[in-house]
């Protein structure tokens, strides 16, 4: 029996965990606090589009060791919270029931994958193995025949993940062909009638203008019908020869989410209360990806580390603190921001639920670099910084 139970070892989770750890330290108090998670490694998943994603990870145990917190491998695959027990298969098959007190549910989000005609030739960088696999692919590229279409790139969804993954193949796919350069393209297909459609005007001309920059070839109003190994047909029936297709539109809550009592949004979130708590099972809390939390008075969270990592520290403290008979803390997070990256066109930084453009160009894909190299991860091997950093009232960004 654990006393706090958290499902997932990614951002929310590590930091419920630093943050639940945080108030026993506070208290002196003895909680059992388990996480259960299937990898040993913290993924760091805004960085999958990056060259190199293999080296995009942290390993657990530097962060969970020191402060005292249980890791069990495995994956949940039933939540009862009538009997509050998590039953988890571990790698060797052996199935686990776990009882709880309380629950944080952080199993995050999964990209949605279409079922095309050749869909299995798609590509994501969803996942750490996924996008090792498309890394895998562009390596070996050029060893196919000259001007066949090795080294053009079909990106569809021109949302967020669409326009970092384009803005920056068209780097890495240079950098692979080498003295084959020109024979790079990236065409970005979107279904709707402008570039990232969820982000808003604010950022439309400086998105356009990297686009344009970086010779990346736009088909607006347009979607993929089927796709092989060496094409890709759209739904006009036009075809491209393109030995890369990778799948970057629409993102939905891990599926455990549905076995909680509770209400939840269109991407399957959980609704909760201003402490992260599922109002309808009390003793569960749901943080990052799996969680619909009010940031404000009118806009519920988006699915982001900027949410994840606060929604965590508030979840993991929300729920030490109930057991503890401490008040719990109103989730609180910093004013919205997006840094969007464009590869070798910069970046470009938004403010607020309008997304005001502040920083364009090198400046911004400097802070870019800062928050993904930096900001996002957790402090390693460190106690004192650990407890630190799952303080929900201190600032990260
Ligand atoms: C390519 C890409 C670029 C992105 N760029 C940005 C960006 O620039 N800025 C930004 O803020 N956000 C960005 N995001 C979004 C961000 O990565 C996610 O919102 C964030 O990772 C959510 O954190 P999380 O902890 O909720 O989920 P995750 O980080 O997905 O972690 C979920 C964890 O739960 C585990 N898990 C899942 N199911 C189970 C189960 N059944 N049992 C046990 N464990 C389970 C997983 O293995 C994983 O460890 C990007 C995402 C991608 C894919």
């Amino acid at each position: 029996m654990s006393d706090i139970l958290i499902i997932g070892g990614g951002f929310a989770g590590v930091w419920s965990a630093l943050a639940a750890a945080r108030v026993c330290d506070q208290h002196g108090a003895a909680l059992a606090i388990t996480l259960v998670t299937p990898g040993d490694d913290l993924v760091i998943r805004p960085r999958l589009y990056e060259a190199d994603p293999a080296a995009q990870r942290v390993p657990l145990e530097r962060i969970l060791q020191p402060t005292g917190v249980s890791r069990l491998a495995g994956i949940a695959t039933a939540v009862d919270t009538e009997h509050r027990s998590v039953s988890v298969t571990r790698a060797d098959g052996r199935i686990e029931r776990l009882g709880y007190r309380r629950l944080i549910l952080a199993s995050g989000s999964a990209l949605r994958r279409p079922a095309l005609p050749g869909g299995e030739h798609l590509f994501d960088v969803d996942t750490l193995a996924h996008a090792v696999a498309l890394d895998s692919h562009l390596r070996a590229l050029s060893a196919r025949p000259e001007k066949s279409g090795r080294f053009t790139a079909v990106v569809v969804g021109a949302g967020f993940t669409g326009l970092e993954v384009a803005t920056e193949l068209v780097g890495r796919l240079r950098a692979l062909a080498g003295p084959a350069a020109h024979e790079v393209r990236v065409v970005l297909v979107e279904r709707a009638d402008t570039l990232g459609p969820e982000l808003g005007p604010g950022p439309h001309a400086v998105i356009n203008e990297a686009v344009k920059e970086l010779g990346i070839e736009v088909l607006l109003n347009s979607g993929v019908a089927s796709l092989d190994a060496t094409g890709v047909r759209l739904i006009d029936g036009t075809e491209i020869s393109a030995h890369t297709a990778v799948w970057t539109a629409g993102m939905t809550a891990s599926p455990l989410t549905r076995q909680i009592p509770g209400r939840r949004d269109q991407l399957e979130r959980l609704h909760v209360d201003r402490h992260l708590r599922v109002p309808e099972s009390p003793e569960v809390f749901a943080a990052g990806d799996t969680a619909a939390a009010m940031a404000d008075a009118t806009h519920p969270t988006v699915q982001s580390c900027q949410y994840a990592i606060p929604l965590g520290r508030y979840a993991g403290h929300n729920a030490a603190a109930d057991l503890l008979g401490r008040p719990p803390l109103a989730f609180e997070p910093a004013p919205y921001v997006t840094c969007l990256d464009l590869g070798a066109a910069g970046a470009v930084l938004t403010t607020g639920w309008e997304r005001s453009v502040k920083l364009t160009g090198s400046t911004a894909k400097d802070l870019k670099r800062t928050i993904v190299e930096k900001r996002i991860y957790p402090p390693l091997n460190n106690l004192t910084a650990l407890l630190d950093a799952g303080d929900p009232e201190r600032p990260w960004t």
